[in-house]
């Protein structure tokens, strides 16, 4: 059997580990399809914004495990999918056949913006850290200038890029000014108010300032406009909401949620194409909308890894009956949320409890690197 991992998502990355055994011995073919050779962990991204991790820390690098385990590794960018001969199409390379696949490729962003040296989309992940490289050499050539640097959007990643965009700023001796931009009343959205409130002060008084209920309608040159009206200069906007699914779902046949992403059932599987698995942030979990974040993927794997291996029997109907032989995804209720609100400090938050501390900075980065450890 063909199985072809697209995208190196966490769930894949996951996949691809669990897998690499019981379809050597089987005799299966797997594949890794990615558009780079190195993978993100983004739970570390603000950790390497302030100094705490080297870039290959928070890397998997996807293709050494695929040459450790023997896997084949693609590397090209994923451009569609031809269900009717159950292919992968490929930017560069030729299709890539599949009897099933995984489909695991994050988010992209809306604007059309993000091409400009100035706008710098977090999402995704992999062509943030060279713009962010770019963005500190800019901030070390020019030491005397006073930045004016936004974020748009104010979820907990946009509440983390703030922390680190100061506090890298801060190491450098720097006084840039670091705004949010906001569309709702509140920031975080942690899942309790009280801890919400306590990280809104907390990033206040770190110098983050804080706009709320201000949506940027529009992004042109180095101006946003706010509300449809006001406008406001920058030098650097970092953008942190506004994202879609991939593209070219949309030119399928897969079922897709109106906003594009693929929908899929307990079982992980398209709910229209069986052969078709879909897990992540690009995934729209039918029985219960889940919110976009890593730890999802990252659970999704054992799921994912057993389905697509008891696929084949299940497909020709030999002794298998669905419910016994995949197994349901059932999404953890609630999770710890982690969230920086100073380089060396940190929120938790388990809704109604919240508590901000050093010692979490310390729990966050055991978490992490214990978690980056399996792939060295
Ligand atoms: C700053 C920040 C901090 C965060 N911190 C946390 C946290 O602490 N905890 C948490 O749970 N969540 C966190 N999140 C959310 C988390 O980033 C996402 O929910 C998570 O990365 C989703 O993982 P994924 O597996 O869906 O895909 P991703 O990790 O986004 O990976 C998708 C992969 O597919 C590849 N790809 C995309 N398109 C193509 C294509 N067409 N062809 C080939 N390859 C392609 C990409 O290069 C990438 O390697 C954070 C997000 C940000 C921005």
């Amino acid at each position: 059997m063909h199985i072809v991992l697209a995208g190196a998502g966490h769930a894949n990355v996951l996949v691809l580990k669990k897998l690499a055994e019981i379809t050597k011995t089987r005799g299966d073919h797997l594949v890794l399809v990615s558009d780079s050779e190195e993978a993100p962990y983004s739970g570390m991204i603000p950790g390497y914004m302030m100094n705490d991790y080297k870039k290959h820390e928070f890397h998997f690098p996807i293709r050494k495990i695929c040459e450790r385990l023997n896997i084949d590794f693609i590397q090209d960018r994923i451009t569609g999918i031809d269900l009717s001969n159950k292919k992968l199409q490929m930017k560069s390379k030729p299709d890539v056949s599949f009897d099933c696949t995984s489909i695991n490729l994050g988010l992209a962003y809306k604007t059309s913006s993000c091409n400009e040296d100035n706008v710098i989309p977090v999402k995704p992940i992999s062509h943030f850290v060279p713009k962010w490289e770019a963005f500190i050499k800019k901030l070390q050539q020019a030491p005397d200038t006073e930045l004016k640097l936004f974020i748009v959007g104010g979820g907990a990643a946009g509440v983390e890029i703030s922390v680190a965009i100061k506090e890298a700023s801060l190491a450098l001796n720097r006084n840039d000014s670091v705004e949010i931009f906001n569309n709702k009343d509140h920031i975080a959205y942690t899942g309790s108010r009280f801890a919400d409130q306590n990280i809104l002060k907390s990033i206040k008084e770190l110098g983050v300032r804080v706009h709320l209920n201000q949506d940027v309608s529009q992004i042109e040159n180095t101006q946003v406009q706010l509300n449809g009206s006001e406008k406001r200069q920058f030098d650097y906007i970092f953008l942190t909401g506004q994202t879609k699914a991939p593209d070219f779902f949309k030119n399928t046949a897969l079922a897709t949620t109106e906003s594009g992403f693929l929908k899929v059932n307990e079982f992980l599987q398209s709910t229209t194409h069986k052969f078709v698995f879909g897990a992540g942030d690009c995934v729209h979990f039918a029985p219960q909308p889940l919110p976009k974040a890593g730890v999802y993927p990252v659970r999704q794997a054992q799921v994912l890894a057993h389905n697509l291996v008891n696929f084949e029997k299940l497909n020709n109907s030999i002794d298998c009956d669905k419910a016994l032989c995949f197994d349901r995804y059932q999404p953890q209720k609630s999770f710890l949320k982690l969230i920086h609100v100073r380089r060396d400090t940190v929120v938790g938050v388990r809704p109604p409890f919240y508590l901000k501390s050093q010692l979490l900075k310390k729990l966050k980065r055991k978490i992490d690197t214990d978690f980056m450890g399996q792939f060295d």
